[in-house]
């Protein structure tokens, strides 16, 4: 019987279900949209019972379209939304209120309470993250302050969206995390691996409502059989960003990835380096397996391929995403327009909550295929500001940079992204470096592949061709139209 590894990549915006061949070929995919809930400006909510159901409702397509034998099926690998806090009764197992995601700014004024208590500092270095509503421990706060009857419940507990997945498919049996999602929560010290007492009792958290913390690839839980007799192990864990440095095979010290997604995310393997960034990159677990933990640098952007997308449905340019690569390419140059795209205000390595977006250089003679174009470069832009950052950090030089997500499908901005950072870009011709990454590691788990098997995949190479004095000329006029952007803001 042929023998299948299947990856749950739970995003944002969607599930994925992918069903990965011993040769890391998909034989079947599915997705669903998760709706997202905006209760007020700033605030962004899911339905964590809508996301475990949307997990079953994929496995029953699964079975369904392929008539696989459960029992095919050797390991569950699950790729997730990070950050995102889910707080449940554990003998219910009914959430007590929605899911924060990582992107909802309503625990601001509990982040405040605590820069004003002046731990911003002590709290880096513990975690490598900055103090931020982006991650959980202010959410869990904002639970216990804002939803009646939890902070007096020893019944109810804590997860990330991994966590609460894992507890149902286990039939409420497992509460486990692994490093990768646990590096993500503030709650956790990256130098120990473990949770942090000092950090629990500063946000107020009791560590009896945390998961229990596990290696990326181990044997976390055993899937409940009363699911589609699916009786097999879930064998890895792994935040969706550090999954696709996984997928996209960044396995060496100075590997490193870009998605080009929503937002954008940089993760640059260290190695054994724990480097605590003095210049607002994050520190975080890449991975652990076996014995062997490694370490990433992380720049996160807020905004990537939704500039896209407020092109198309905010400003009706276009009315496909592709369009914005014949546009751009349709005029041969920007016609001297910046985009910044900080319409969220500036994540790393800037992190300003308070700035806008903005167009420079605008003329009579500028058209829609001006603006795409300015729109793709920008995307590029902010990925070469953290590339510059983590060169400044680790004293190493990049030279190449891996490429996913859903925009690294258009070859304008891989072609300008390879001219302005002056370095190659490499597209693997497997789009669904997130999922393929959470496969591997159950894969790796169970003995069904092997380190060797994950190197030489098949690609698409970026090299630079344009003038590299224009491509300057182009990157000061970035850094230009950013700093004008903050000012404009202040
Ligand atoms: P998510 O972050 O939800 O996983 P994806 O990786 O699927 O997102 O990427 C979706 C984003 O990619 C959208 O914001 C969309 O505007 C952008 N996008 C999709 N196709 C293209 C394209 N051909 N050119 C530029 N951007 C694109």
């Amino acid at each position: 019987m042929e023998e299948y590894v299947l990856a749950i990549d739970q995003g944002t915006t969607s599930t994925r279900l992918i069903l990965f061949d011993h040769e890391q070929k998909i034989v079947f995919a599915a997705q669903k949209e998760i709706e997202t809930i905006y209760p007020r400006p700033g605030w962004v909510q899911e339905d964590a019972n809508d996301i475990y159901l949307s997990v079953i409702s994929l496995l029953g397509q699964l079975f369904q379209t392929t008539k696989i034998d459960p029992k095919a099926i050797r390991a569950i690998g699950i790729s997730n939304q990070r950050e995102t806090t889910v707080m449940w009764n554990r003998k219910t197992g009914i959430p007590v209120t929605s899911a924060i995601v990582w992107q909802s700014r309503q625990t601001a004024d509990i982040v405040k309470r605590y820069k004003d208590r002046g731990l911003e500092e002590m709290i880096h270095q513990k975690t490598g993250l900055v103090l931020d509503p982006y991650f959980s421990a202010t959410k869990i706060r904002w639970i216990y302050e804002n939803v009646p009857g939890v902070s007096d419940d020893p019944d109810v507990i804590f997860g990330t969206v991994d966590t609460w997945l894992v507890w149902k498919l286990s039939g409420g049996v497992s509460h486990v995390t692994d490093v990768t999602n646990a590096s993500r929560t503030l709650l956790f010290n990256i130098h120990t691996l473990k949770w942090d007492e000092e950090l629990c009792e500063i946000f107020e958290i009791p560590m009896t409502i945390l998961p229990k913390i596990t290696d990326t690839a181990c044997e976390v839980a055993r899937i409940d059989s009363s699911i589609y007799g699916l009786d097999c192990p879930i064998c890895a864990i792994v935040g969706d960003q550090q999954a696709a440095l996984f997928g996209e095979s960044c396995f060496k010290k100075g590997d490193i990835k870009n998605t080009y997604g929503t937002g954008g995310f940089i993760l640059l393997n260290t190695d054994k380096d724990l480097i605590i960034s003095d210049s607002g990159l994050l520190t975080t677990v890449a991975y652990k397996i076996g014995k062997e933990v490694k370490y990433a640098l992380e720049g996160s952007i807020f905004v990537s391929g939704s500039l896209i997308q407020w092109l198309r449905d905010g400003l009706h340019l276009f009315t496909q995403a592709k369009d914005s690569e014949t546009l751009a390419k349709s005029v041969p140059d920007n016609g001297g327009v910046v985009i910044v795209p900080a319409f969220v205000g500036l994540g790393a390595p800037y992190w300003d909550d308070d700035c806008r977006g903005a167009i420079f250089g605008l003329t009579r003679g500028i058209n829609r295929a001006h603006i795409a174009r300015a729109a793709l470069e920008a995307m590029a832009f902010q990925v070469l500001d953290l590339i510059k950052v983590m060169e400044k950090e680790t004293g190493m030089p990049i030279r190449e940079l891996k490429v996913d997500g859903g925009a690294s499908v258009n070859d304008f901005l891989l072609q300008f992204q390879s001219d302005v950072a002056k370095i190659t870009i490499e597209r693997p011709d497997i789009r669904e470096a997130t999922a393929l990454g959470a496969a591997r590691i159950a894969g790796l788990t169970v003995g069904f592949w092997k380190m060797e098997d994950f190197i030489d995949m098949p690609k698409t190479l970026y090299h630079p061709k344009a003038d590299p004095k224009q491509m300057d000329v182009l990157y000061d006029n970035w850094l230009k139209a950013l700093k004008s952007a903050v000012e404009f803001t202040k």
